[in-house]
């Protein structure tokens, strides 16, 4: 699946903008700043493909790519920046709700939280919102090099605790670095195998 070519399909604002239900998808959630276009540029081996949802005008934008001919990867905006104003933030959370709970193809949510901070405050409306979508979620920590690993299992624990009180949530946690390259293959495998 990831040996095929990745490629940005487009940026969706409303539900009429959405590509057809035509394939199998999973999509990155987090806050900002939390590490995901870096991850999906690690799993997608391709250096800048995420920074295009990064740059402003994007941010608030569902980015849809195509994953080898049998996939999309769907990179849903960063949260927990308060920039935006409030009926912009309103209007993307419609959007999000209707993107997660229309989405018959949708297959797994990835929710990316940093290793050294573990669940925050902001990261639970998410976690809510995908309870209620009824939409498979794991968590991802990210950049697992900049923890020690006695630090790291008492944040897999805190995400542990998190976790369980979210009925949509899987129970791996998927623990990746993307500087060094850690976790990426297990990422890869457990898309690979959704059905
Ligand atoms: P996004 O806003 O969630 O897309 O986050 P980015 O991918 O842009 O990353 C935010 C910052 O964290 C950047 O400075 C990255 O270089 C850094 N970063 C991302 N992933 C890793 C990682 O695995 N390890 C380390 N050490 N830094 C990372």
């Amino acid at each position: 699946l990831f040996a095929g070519e990745t490629e940005f399909l487009k940026g969706v604002v409303a539900m009429d903008g959405l590509p057809p239900a035509d394939r199998l998808e999973v999509c990155f959630a987090g806050r900002s700043n939390v590490g995901k276009s870096s991850l999906i540029n690690a799993l997608t081996g391709r250096k800048a493909l995420a920074r295009a949802s990064n740059t402003p005008g994007r941010t608030q934008e569902i980015n849809f790519f195509t994953l080898g001919d049998s996939h999309y990867l769907v990179d849903l905006p960063g949260y927990g920046y308060a920039e935006a104003p409030l009926p912009v933030v309103q209007k993307w959370q419609r959007l999000l709700k209707a993107y997660l709970s229309g989405r018959q193809t949708l297959r797994r949510a990835f929710v990316l939280i940093d290793a050294r901070h573990g669940v925050k405050a902001v990261d639970e409306e998410i976690l809510t919102l995908l309870d209620q979508s009824a939409v498979t979620f794991q968590a991802v920590l990210t950049k697992a090099d900049k923890v020690k690993p006695k630090d790291l299992e008492n944040v897999l624990n805190q995400v542990r605790g998190a976790l369980s009180k979210h009925p949509a949530s899987f129970p791996e946690i998927v623990v990746t670095s993307s500087e060094k390259g850690d976790g990426i293959e297990t990422l890869r495998a457990i898309i690979a195998t959704l059905e």
